[in-house]
């Protein structure tokens, strides 16, 4: 069953909350399938701030799992993942500011992916037991500085910047992740469109190969590649990434 969480201020207060028609319930349990919703906060209207849906230990990204993408930018298809990280301090929710680091970059991207949020420890599982280690699913922009990409030769500082991973507003369990549509909208126009049927590797994939790197804890976060169409922001633009059944993502560029 489809059950959508969040993390939020809400009447002054730090909540974790189930969000169902339009309002937000204290959640009894941890997030996931045995969640309930309790009493009643108040509606998604009253949210005063979102904050990241969780908390990672490590965001695992994905470099190019979209076809379409891998034509844009005349790459072959790859064989495996090709993976890098970001780090935790890059993670800010939904309204929160991205922040151009103009002293060391003139070129900024957004990207709209799929974020996959890990609820049970895991370690080396085959790909036909990976969606059991799911939590569930949310918007993520993997913002990115191009121009530093090819200048280091590897892509840390391109993706690290702080605000550089907004995620968010929700994670939503129960969802299947195989072919939903993904769009980026820059000031209300549409940049990027595509769906996640057109993934090089699937979600069960990525988090069974993932795991035979490295142990994901609960609350990491796989971010899976963009789609064809990435492009710069400056500041003062506002960036939207929507996923079917997952919400909308905003983030304006300061
Ligand atoms: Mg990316």
């Amino acid at each position: 069953m489809e059950k959508t969480f969040v993390r939020c201020i809400i009447r002054g207060e730090e909540r974790r909350g189930l969000v169902a028609d339009g309002a937000v319930y204290a959640l009894n349990a941890p997030m996931g399938d045995g969640a309930e919703p309790g009493v009643r906060l108040g509606t998604l209207d009253e949210v005063e701030r979102y904050l990241p849906p969780t908390s990672p230990t490590k965001v695992v990204a994905v470099g190019l799992n979209y076809r379409d993408h891998a034509t844009e930018v005349g790459l072959p298809i790859p064989e495996e993942p090709l993976l890098f990280l970001k780090p935790p301090t890059s993670v800010v929710g939904h309204g929160e500011p991205v922040i151009y680091p103009g002293v060391m970059t003139k070129r900024v991207d957004y990207e709209a992916e799929l974020g996959i949020v890990i609820g049970k420890r895991c370690r080396s599982v085959p790909p036909e037991d990976a969606l059991g280690y799911v939590l569930g699913y949310t918007c993520a922009n993997d913002v990115t500085a191009r121009d530093l990409q090819s200048k280091d030769g590897q892509w840390t500082r391109s993706k690290s910047f702080d605000t550089f991973c907004p995620l968010g507003p929700f994670v939503v369990s129960g969802v299947d992740p195989s072919d939903l549509e993904i769009k980026m909208l820059v000031n209300g126009k549409v940049v990027q469109h595509s769906r996640t049927s057109n993934f090089i590797f699937p979600v069960p994939l990525l988090v069974s190969h993932i795991s035979h790197v490295m142990t994901l804890e609960p609350g990491d976060v796989i971010i899976t590649g963009t789609p064809a169409g990435i492009g710069p922001v400056k500041k003062g633009d506002l960036m939207r990434v929507e996923i079917e059944r997952l919400g909308a993502l905003e983030n304006r560029v300061e």
